[in-house]
């Protein structure tokens, strides 16, 4: 024999107690296909998110990422599997916003809908982090500014949201979002995050749309897009050289653009070179990239939440 490959995506995904087949194929070294099904032997990385039934079907158990690794003699295949939400459950995701005084109405507004909005994309809680703990990581802060805003448990993401001064005169930029704090490797979704409003736009005004804009992109950044760890960097991400290989992202990249890439490149200022919501091209579409690079960083998202976003804050 010389070769075995279980056919199909890259990535299967499954809702839990839904099922896949998994064709697998081998083939000796004149090309013929063998029979593998009396001689395959299946194996899941983590078992609590994903089983493997006779031999061939893959159910989804709990949401999350696993592998499964098909071994026929000595030749191996893996395909990755990823359980979500199914779409008609409802979020139980929570963005937490905390105002300082200073915000205006219409900037609460366009971050409430643009919360609402993530929180389709991401469909569960997160695990609990205790946020007093992890203050010593939040360099965004001195400690008399903190208060409430880093008291106790956490199971989504809390944003802090403040108007600053310190923005470079006629600069064309009206907020940066950014992580402050974020759970452990292998997960390290946003405990804590911070957007910061210029003060001369929320002094000047905004468009309906640009500030719809502004507010999805900046709290996409506070979620982590596109690719900010503090410390350690996950394997598949390199910071210095604004290379990204999360197979998840990469995966989505497939979804959206029909073709592999093996590196997703972003740019100063964490952008993707594509055309989308976290993109250097405005854009009101969360794309599949967005998403996959969210399950990378552990977030509990689902491909169905990709599309556009909204552009009337209001509700
Ligand atoms: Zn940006």
């Amino acid at each position: 024999m010389s070769s075995i490959s279980i056919l199909g995506p890259d990535v299967v995904t499954l809702s839990p107690g839904e099922t896949s087949v998994l064709e697998l194929i081998a083939l000796d070294a004149r090309g013929r296909q063998l029979d593998t099904a009396l001689q395959a032997s299946w194996k899941v990385e983590i078992p609590a998110r994903a089983s493997v039934q006779d031999g061939r079907i893959a159910a989804g158990e709990q949401l999350g990422h696993t592998w499964v690794f098909a071994a026929v003699a000595d030749l191996q295949d893996s395909v990755a599997v990823w359980v979500q939400k199914p779409e008609h459950e409802p979020s139980a995701f929570r963005i937490t916003l905390l105002w300082d005084e200073e915000v205006p109405a219409w900037w609460r507004e366009a971050l409430t809908t643009a919360a609402r909005r993530w929180e389709q994309v991401i469909r569960d809680t997160l695990p609990s982090a205790d946020v007093a703990t992890l203050t010593d990581y939040c360099e965004m802060y001195d400690a008399p500014t903190l208060g409430h805003i880093v008291e106790g448990v956490e199971h989504g993401v809390r944003i802090h949201v403040t108007v600053s001064d310190a923005f470079p005169p006629a600069t064309y930029v009206e907020a940066v979002g950014g992580v402050c704090m974020h759970r452990g490797l292998p997960q390290p979704t946003t405990v804590l995050g911070k957007i910061t409003l210029n003060r001369f736009w929320v002094d000047a005004g905004m468009r309906p749309h640009r500030l719809s804009h502004v507010a999805h992109h900046e709290m996409g950044h506070t979620l982590g897009l596109v690719g900010l760890v503090q410390g350690h960097q996950p394997p598949w991400l390199q910071a210095d050289v604004g290379e990204y290989r999360g197979h998840l992202a990469l995966y989505g990249h497939l979804l959206d653009e029909g073709r592999t890439v093996r590196v997703l490149s972003y740019l100063d200022g964490m952008h993707w070179s594509l055309r989308e919501l976290m993109g250097t091209t405005p854009s009101y579409r969360i794309g599949n990239v967005s998403v996959g690079s969210l399950m990378d960083f552990g977030y509990p998202a689902a491909w169905y939440g990709a599309g556009e976003v909204s552009t009337t804050p209001s509700p």
